[in-house]
């Protein structure tokens, strides 16, 4: 028996949370099932890109190897080097039409990073971030890092902004709107018109101060997926429609880096607070134990960005979503195609919802499982009915995965 006073509370609800162990157990027997035989598995469970980086970045990387002289090793200001935050920073002007400079940028570990130092500059114990659902499960440790509480507002059938349902869960007590576009795990990439309202329920560019409080709420724009979109479109920026505001990214997807752990933080220029948060955000990057993003990585972008080749083709993600769409909507899944990202979030045939409910998601990710296909019951993103596929797999192993499908989905096996 583990005692559980050994770890922190929330240790416990994180690290033993039964939704975190379904996409574990998933992984494990993902390991396992690859050990027994040499069978193909279809591990549609995880959103680890199997793109390989440009050669244009590995060219990059041995060049700077090679080439630059002594010193760049070594410790360097807690927000980045700076000729890299000014190449950034000029880039996201570039794209958003908002005059960023390089103090607003922070180069961080990853979009996971940059969202740990920006939850912990601007919520408190008791705050809550409030976030649209289905939503990406991490959003509730790193709430809980910061003693601060996810609260969910649904968004619509079709997983589009639900903004009344956003307002009517604003409280007292919230600091934070997390918007997640392209969405994971819903595929959902909102438009302007959406972000211009939800901008405009906030108080618009003004801001509207939490009642409370007097402090306003802000919008962390959680965008690691933004150059994943199908139709080749830049996707909408509440940027423009609200300014207590940081934007994130990073370079795990568009560069094939996910294991190299580099991304951003961009403070809105109109943010009221921008003075502060550019103090904030790279004390956090310092003393959470970040200090700075890897250097190596830091000074590869300016090299890479924007350059013919200078980033990894992922137009396998959406011929493989096009390839589900059919014969999932044949087997009698619910699909809402993606418009972005690496995720389908389909809602499973009403014959297993009429045998399991709400243990529908899980039961039929159990079943595929048995035919050596992995995807994740949509419990873990708060949405019990649904599943995650995820599209970062060879074009074949969809083909695979959807033999599976056919069948294990058309015939429930009882509970
Ligand atoms: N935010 C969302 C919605 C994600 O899906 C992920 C990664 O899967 C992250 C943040 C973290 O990305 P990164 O690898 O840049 O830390």
């Amino acid at each position: 028996m583990v005692d559980e006073n050994t770890i922190s509370r929330w240790a416990v609800a994180g690290a033993l949370d039964p939704k975190d162990s379904a996409t574990r157990k998933m992984f494990e027997l993902g390991m396992r099932l690859r050990r027994e035989s040499d069978a193909p598995v279809y591990d549609l469970s995880l959103g680890n890109p199997h793109l390989e980086p440009p050669s244009l970045w590995r060219d990059a990387i041995v060049t700077m190897l090679a080439t630059e002289p002594p010193g760049q090793h070594r410790y360097m200001p807690n927000a980045g080097f700076g000729y890299v935050r000014a190449f950034i920073a000029e880039r996201e002007t570039a794209r958003f039409g908002v005059p960023f400079t390089e103090a607003d940028v922070i180069m961080t570990v990853g979009a996971a990073g940059a969202m740990a130092i920006t939850l912990r500059s601007i919520a408190d114990p008791g705050d809550e971030v409030l976030v649209p659902s289905p939503f990406f499960p991490d959003y509730e440790h790193y709430a809980r890092a910061v003693g601060a509480k996810l609260v969910l507002a649904p968004t619509r059938a079709d997983f589009t902004l639900d903004i009344p349902a956003i307002e009517r869960a604003i409280t007292d007590r919230t600091r934070v709107v997390v918007v997640n576009s392209p969405n994971n795990p819903t595929g959902a990439v909102y438009t302007d018109g959406e972000l211009a309202e939800l901008g405009r329920m906030l108080g618009g560019t003004q801001g509207r101060p939490s009642a409370a409080r007097g402090r306003p709420i802000y919008v962390i724009e959680d965008s690691p997926y933004r150059d994943i979109v199908f139709d080749g479109s830049t996707p909408a920026s509440i940027l423009g429609h609200y300014d207590h505001v940081v934007h994130i990214s990073s370079h795990s997807k568009d560069l094939g880096l996910a294991g190299e752990r580099i991304g951003f933080a961009a403070i809105s220029p109109r943010a009221p607070g921008r003075t502060l948060l550019q103090r904030a955000l790279p004390f956090a990057n310092r003393v959470l134990g970040f200090v700075s993003a890897p250097a190596l990585m830091q000074r590869s972008l300016p090299r890479v960005l924007g350059q013919p080749g200078g980033r990894v083709d992922t137009g396998v993600y959406e011929r493989n979503a096009l390839a589900f769409y059919e014969p999932l909507g044949a087997l009698g899944f619910g699909v809402t195609p993606a418009r972005g990202g690496l995720f389908l979030f389909p809602r499973v045939p009403a014959s297993w919802l009429d045998a399991f409910g709400d243990a529908a998601g899980e039961a039929l990710a159990q079943q595929l499982a048995e035919r050596r296909t992995l995807v994740v019951p949509g419990g873990t993103f708060g949405s019990p009915q649904h599943i995650r596929i995820a599209l970062c797999v060879p074009g074949t192993d969809v083909e695979g995965a959807l033999a599976a499908f056919r069948d294990v989905a058309a015939r429930p096996k009882a509970p």
